[in-house]
């Protein structure tokens, strides 16, 4: 077979560890692999043929680790309620189309939290139009919450006769990870107020054993203190969302390792999308600051944080919000080069992706290419020059 090279000239690149920006980098690559990185000062440009990127920044392809790909962030009611009882037929029309949008915000990789149907899961089965999307997809098929709790979109309750930890065991699903549902969604009418777990703790830790016997992690969506607290005990691999978590959690999950992905532009999103004078629209504002008051907590701390959407929330689109996302972890203090680490690194480690993430030797390549310095970032990602992927342009 013969071998297909490529050699990139960088103006700028960021490689997604947390390292710090590099001025005029040469990227090899072999069949699909970074072979190096070096500096522009030691390498002969007339040896080989060579991309020109010296007016852009190279960084790596985003991951997106929560996402709803069978909803869209759109605000037609009509569309919200219609996307909630589609057929599969429909459905898969809907996810091709929110590949595409995150392929273009150079998303490459997401992490689905399930829907009612299981569809992502069962897209991501057929496969097709996956190769042309090159979006790689792990998804929880459908979630697990509690009888007459919330979740409904997304998951079903285990049955009567069966505890949660059972059900996971019962399960055959092929799914990637599993998603566990543990407490209500945020009040809009009441700022900070804290719903119940969903769960018990023994149930719950059950599950995180049953799952991690099946070799999953597991994903919980947890709001408030009790629901959050009870979830890094159990051992659970990620809390989504998390608000109103407080310090104490926080500190907990940086002692045991478990990631955080707060998912914040949702609240940026309803506090955009509701009628302004609202009081729905004024406390998603106020719990919004208190969750970026979360994330200068987590950052002081070193909690692992990982760059999660909820796209298909209301106002929360495929693709596009992640830029939302990644401003709001600089709002909170992260550098641009720790951002990105929490959306490369970070997300990588949690889908479980095998050598693709930072721009590394030995990696898979898989890279965006942004137009100008990285001071563009993350606004220059409306206007993405080039995605490479699969030893392939897009
Ligand atoms: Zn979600």
């Amino acid at each position: 077979m013969k071998t297909k090279k490529i050699n990139i000239r960088a103006g700028w690149l960021i490689d997604g560890t947390g390292a710090p920006a590099r001025r005029n980098v040469i990227l090899k690559i072999e069949n699909g692999i970074i072979q190096s990185l070096s500096d522009l000062q030691f390498y002969n440009v007339d040896q080989d043929d060579i991309a020109d990127f010296s007016a852009y920044t190279i960084i790596p392809g985003l991951i997106d680790s929560h996402v709803h790909l069978c909803m869209s962030g759109t605000d037609d009611q009509k569309i919200r309620q219609k996307q909630l009882k589609s057929t599969f037929a429909d459905a898969e029309h809907v996810i091709s189309t929110h590949l595409r949008q995150s392929l273009l915000s150079g998303v490459i990789a997401v992490r689905d939290g399930g829907d009612y149907g299981a569809y992502a899961l069962r897209y991501k089965k057929k496969r097709y139009d996956i190769k042309k999307s090159i979006v790689e997809i792990k998804t929880a098929g459908r979630a697990w919450r509690n009888h007459g709790r919330y979740g409904k979109l997304i998951g079903r309750p285990p049955s009567q006769d069966k505890t949660l930890g059972e059900e996971i065991l019962d399960k055959d699903e092929s799914i990637d990870h599993v998603k566990i549902v543990n407490s209500g969604l945020n009040s809009l009418k009441e700022f900070g107020k804290e719903t119940s777990p969903q769960f018990n703790p023994y149930d719950l830790k059950d599950a995180v054993n049953a799952a991690s016997s099946l070799g999953l992690k597991v994903m919980v969506h947890a709001n408030g203190r009790l629901p959050v607290e009870n979830s890094i005990e159990a051992g659970c691999a990620s809390i989504e969302h998390g608000f109103f978590m407080g310090e104490k959690n926080l500190g907990r999950m940086a002692e045991k390792k478990i990631t955080w992905v707060p998912t914040a532009c949702t609240m940026k999103a309803y506090a955009e999308y509701l009628s302004q004078d609202s009081i729905e629209a004024k406390i998603s504002r106020k719990t919004l600051e208190d969750q970026i008051g979360q994330l200068v907590m987590a950052r002081a701390l070193g909690v692992t944080v990982a760059v999660g959407t909820d796209s298909g929330s209301l106002g929360v689109h495929h693709g596009s919000s992640i830029i939302e996302e990644l401003k709001l972890f600089m709002q909170a203090g992260f550098s641009l080069e720790e951002t990105l680490k929490a959306s490369v690194l970070n997300g990588s480690a949690l889908m479980g992706l095998n050598k693709t993430g930072p721009i590394i030797k030995g990696n898979k390549a898989s890279f965006i290419v942004v137009d100008g310095p990285p001071a563009g970032l993350p606004e220059s990602l409306k206007n993405i020059k080039a995605v490479y992927k699969e030893e392939a342009w897009h």
